[in-house]
């Protein structure tokens, strides 16, 4: 059976302490939620203070970035190794941002991947169409590509630590989401390519999140379909109250 998981992306949001009052709330409300996997993903300055605050609580904490290497001349960057000493659970990788601001590429993200799963890190990881390619018909060939570079090498038994996360790029932050038929399509995709690449049982154990504009008024919809296993959600998380009426969908 695949988990149901709800992951707020932060992004650059959120001093120390409001990331703490934020998930002090959010444990508060949604103590009682035991279906699905909750993940909040702050900014590294507020790691820590979210990982204690959260420690033995049904939420689980994820970064939003980090470096394949272990350690060395990177400044500025944080490798898998330090994510796992706060600790988090989680990491998210190949977000449309780091592609498409940062610039980061498909070879990029598969070795951030490789070394997440050899640190014992799970990881979100994050393909989607951009609105051009979209209109140009090149959808299911740019999400094939990103998913076929970016998992190259990943083992049968790693993917089990590998979340996936189908991303329009023309739907993040942009208050349009695709709509539910739109998405279900790409996640079938995805689900068939994981398949032809392991095999079809380890392809049904992997969760296949949404993002783009979720909020509390269309999220039933997306999740009430096959292949959407959950979402990864920027904006409307940031407040407890309404990522809550997410998770609780
Ligand atoms: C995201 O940042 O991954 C995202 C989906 O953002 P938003 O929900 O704000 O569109």
């Amino acid at each position: 059976m695949r988990k149901t998981i709800i992951a707020g992306n932060w992004k650059m949001n959120k001093t120390i302490a409001e990331s703490v009052s934020l998930v002090k709330e959010l444990k508060k409300i949604s103590a009682d939620v035991r279906n699905r996997e909750i993940i909040v993903c702050p900014a590294f300055t507020s790691l820590s203070a979210v990982a204690a605050e959260l420690k033995s609580s049904n939420i689980k904490v994820g970064a939003q970035n980090m470096h394949f290497e272990k350690n060395g001349a990177f400044t500025g960057e944080i490798s898998a190794l330090m994510l796992k000493d706060i600790p988090v659970d989680y990491v998210i990788l190949g977000h449309s941002e780091r592609r498409h601001v940062f610039g980061e590429g498909d070879e990029l993200i598969n070795k951030k991947v490789k070394a997440a799963l050899l640190n014992g890190l799970n990881s979100i990881f994050c393909v989607g169409e951009t609105l051009k390619e979209r209109e140009s018909g090149k959808t299911k060939d740019v999400i094939g590509n990103q998913v076929l570079k970016g998992l190259k090498d990943v083992s049968k038994k790693d993917i089990r630590k590998v979340v996936i996360a189908y991303e329009p790029v023309w739907a993040i932050g942009t208050g349009k989401t695709a709509a539910p038929e739109q998405a279900e399509e790409a996640h079938l995709f995805i689900r068939k390519l994981l398949g032809k690449i392991f095999d079809d049982n380890t392809s049904n154990s992997v969760s296949i999140l949404y993002g783009g504009s979720v909020k509390p008024d269309n999220i039933k919809e997306l999740i009430a379909k096959e292949n959407i296993d959950g979402a990864l959600v920027g904006g409307a998380s940031l407040d407890a109250k309404i990522f809550y009426q997410i998770i609780k969908c």
